[in-house]
Formats: C-alpha cells, structure tokens, sequence
C-alpha cells in the first residue's frame, strides 16, 4: 500500500541512494524538502547541479576544484618541492586545517585493495609519477593506516626509492583504520611532523 504520493514516494527512493541516509533519514528530509519555501528548494537544487557540473579534478594534484589548478597548486607561497599523497580530497581538508603543512599534495582517490579488486591502475598513482619527474625533493605519504592505506604506502615507496627522492610516512599513532578527517588537529601535525623515512 502507498502511504504517499507517488511524487513524495520518489523524493524517498531518491534521497535514501545517498550514502548515510537511511528509511527514516530519507523520509524525513523529504517532508522537510516539502515543507521548504519553493525558493529554498530550487537554490538548494541548483547549488548542487552547479557544484556538479564545475567541479573537476586539478590537472596537477587531483583534488577536487572549479578550476584548472586548485588554489593550492596555484600559489607561490606554498613548497611545491614538498608532496603529501593523501587518499581523498577530506583528507587534503583535514591537514589544511592544521594551518601548518606548506607543502602542496597528490590525491590517489583512493587506496590499493586486493579484496575489493582495485589496483594501482584505479588510483592516481601513474599521474603522481609523472609529478616526480619534476623538481621534488620529498613525498610524504599520508595515506590511512588501514591495511589498504599500508599496501599502498608500502607500494609507492617502492616506486619512488630508486628515483632518489625522499620517501617518507606519516607516523603511527593515526588510529588503525581511522579516517585521517576524524582525526583531531593536535594529531595529525604530530603525525606529520614525526614522520619516519622509507
Ligand atoms: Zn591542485
């Protein structure tokens, strides 16, 4: 039995795609949708096709941005010697945070994961590769401390060794299998700052 309308009903099945939301979640932001001056809802749908269809990756370290070089990539304040390899843009936004890194980043888009079938080839590693041929002095992985985060960081130190270039990773102490977004300030510098060579 339908309890809504088929429109309501849609509204449901579509928010209840979305990663986190479950039955109840979905049902209760579309009664909130609903309820919404017409005005808001059309912003709030903009917003997000806009954000959708500017978005793109940076041509050189692949976060997420409106342009063709994130304001990372693009400023000369920042160590473009220095590159921390992060799996995901959040993980990129929590060292931000921290105010205190001055380097530039590279962001795999995920991790190498035997289980779940995904290689080096599904990830930015090959782009990252082509970075180094520019003028680098140091790579700092910062990749999670999971299993997929350790395969990985053992993989790509394994590449960049015989280039001469300083490979380094985050100090342990990063909760295993903890997201680095989750992961306080305080931690993540002390993370970065007692970081080991490879
Ligand atoms: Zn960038």
């Amino acid at each position: 039995m339908d309890y809504y309308s088929n429109q309501i009903t849609r509204l449901i099945e579509e928010l209840s795609k979305l990663p986190g939301i479950g039955a109840k979640s979905a049902q209760r932001l579309a009664f909130h949708i609903i309820n919404m001056p017409e005005e808001q809802v059309e912003h709030l749908s903009s917003v997000m096709v806009n954000a959708k269809k500017q978005i793109r990756y940076c041509k050189e370290c692949f976060t997420l941005t409106d342009q063709e070089r994130c304001p990372i990539c693009s400023s000369g304040k920042r160590d473009h010697q220095t590159i921390m390899v992060v799996e995901n843009p959040r993980d990129l936004a929590a060292y931000e945070k921290t105010g205190k890194y001055e380097g530039v980043y590279h962001v795999l888009h995920g991790a190498i994961s035997p289980m779940l079938g995904i290689g080096p080839g599904e990830i930015k590693l090959k782009e990252l590769m082509q970075r180094l041929q520019g003028d680098v002095k140091e790579v700092i992985i910062a990749t999670n401390s999971s299993l997929e985060g350790e395969t990985t960081a053992m993989y790509i130190s394994k590449l960049i060794k015989p280039t001469g270039i300083t490979v380094s990773r985050i100090a342990s102490g990063v909760p295993v299998g903890g997201d680095l977004e989750y992961i306080d300030e305080v931690t993540l510098l002390r993370a970065l700052e007692g970081r080991v060579l490879l």
